[in-house]
C-alpha cells in the first residue's frame, strides 16, 4: 500500500483564499506587526513569506526589524507601542531572541488578544480548559490537514510525538477537544516504537530527521509530520521516514509541502480572527 499524500500547499492556499474573502468584507484592512530581533538567515526567508502572503490576503502587515543588539528594555517598549496601537490587529515576535532577551517575558508582554501566535500564558490557558482564545499556528494547521485528509477523531487513538509549548502540548489539547484519545510521548517515552504503532492518527513534532520509521506505524495511519529538518546537504527532511512510512500509512504529509504552507496560513487566519474580535 501507499499512502495518499495529504497536499498541505493547496489545503493552505484554500485556507488563504478563504481569509482573503473575509478580509474583503471588513471595513478595514486587519493589522499585522512581525517584530525581528538580528537578522537570523532562517527566519528571514519565513518572514518575508510571512509579509507576502499577508499582503496578499488583504492585510496591512509589516516587519519591524530591531538590531541584534537591541535591548530586552527597547523591545519591550516596541511591544507596549504596538499593544497600545489600534490599527495593530495582530502581534508576532519572532523567536529564536537573542541571548540578552528573556523570550518569556517579552511573550508575557503582549496583549493576549493580539497573541496571533498563540504563545501567551492567558491564551495556551484557554486552549487547556477548553475555552476560546488565539490557537497556535502549527497545530491549529495541522487540524486543518486533519480535517481536509477526512480523519475521522471522535474515538481515535491518536499519538503526538513531542511535548514543546508551541507544538506538542497545544497539538494533544486539540485533539482532545476533537474527542480523540491522546497520548504524549517524549524523549523519557520508553518504548516510543510501540506508542506510535498504536496511533490511528501520529502527529511528530520532535526536530529529528526520519525517527519516526516504517514499523512504527500502523497500516493505514494518518501521519502528520511537523519536523523541519536541514540535512547536511542542505535539503529538508521531516521528522519521518517519508518513503519507508508511506509503505504503511493511509495518507501522509510530505515535506515540504505538508505542515510548512499551513502555519503561515493559520497566522493569517489568527490575524483576522483577532481583528473580528477586537473591532467587531
Ligand atoms: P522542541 O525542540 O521544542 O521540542 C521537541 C520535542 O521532541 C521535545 O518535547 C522532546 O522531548 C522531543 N524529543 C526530542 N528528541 C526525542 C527523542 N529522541 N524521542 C522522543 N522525543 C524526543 O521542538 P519544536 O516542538 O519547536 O519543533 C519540533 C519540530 O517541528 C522541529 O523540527 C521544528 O523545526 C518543527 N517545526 C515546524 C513548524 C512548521 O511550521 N512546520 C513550526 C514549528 C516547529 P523532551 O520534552 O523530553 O525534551
Amino acid at each position: 500500500m501507499s499512502a495518499r499524500i495529504i497536499d498541505g500547499k493547496a489545503v493552505a492556499a484554500e485556507l488563504r483564499a478563504r481569509v482573503a474573502a473575509r478580509v474583503a468584507t471588513l471595513p478595514f484592512a486587519p493589522g499585522l506587526r512581525v517584530v525581528r530581533v538580528g537578522d537570523d538567515p532562517a527566519s528571514g526567508v519565513y518572514v518575508r513569506n510571512k509579509d507576502r502572503a499577508a499582503q496578499g490576503a488583504g492585510l496591512n502587515s509589516a516587519t519591524m526589524q530591531m538590531p541584534a543588539d537591541t535591548s530586552e528594555a527597547a523591545l519591550l517598549a516596541t511591544v507596549a507601542r504596538l499593544n497600545a496601537d489600534p490599527e495593530v490587529d495582530g502581534i508576532l515576535v519572532q523567536l529564536p531572541l537573542p541571548p540578552q532577551i528573556d523570550a518569556l517575558k517579552v511573550l508575557a508582554a503582549i496583549d493576549p488578544a493580539k497573541d496571533v501566535d498563540g504563545f501567551h500564558a492567558m491564551n495556551a490557558g484557554l486552549l487547556a480548559t477548553g475555552q476560546r482564545g488565539l490557537v497556535p499556528c502549527t497545530p491549529k494547521g495541522v487540524m486543518h490537514l486533519l480535517a481536509a485528509a477526512g480523519a475521522a477523531l471522535p474515538g481515535a487513538r491518536a499519538v503526538v510525538v513531542g511535548r514543546s509549548n508551541i507544538v506538542g502540548k497545544p497539538m494533544a489539547a486539540l485533539l482532545l477537544a476533537a474527542d480523540a484519545t491522546v497520548t504524549v510521548v517524549h524523549s523519557r517515552t520508553r518504548d516510543l516504537a510501540a506508542e506510535c504503532r498504536r496511533a490511528e492518527i501520529l502527529v511528530a513534532a520532535v526536530g529529528r530527521a526520519g525517527m519516526v520509521r516504517g514499523d512504527w506505524v500502523a497500516e493505514g495511519a494518518t501521519v502528520i509530520d511537523v519536523g523541519i529538518n536541514r540535512l547536511p546537504d542542505g535539503r529538508l527532511a521531516g521528522d519521518v521516514d517519508f518513503a519507508a512510512v508511506r509503505q504503511h500509512a493511509g495518507a501522509i504529509t510530505p515535506v515540504p509541502g505538508g505542515v510548512g504552507p499551513m502555519t503561515i496560513a493559520c497566522l493569517l487566519e489568527n490575524t483576522v480572527e483577532a481583528a473580528i474580535a477586537r473591532r467587531g
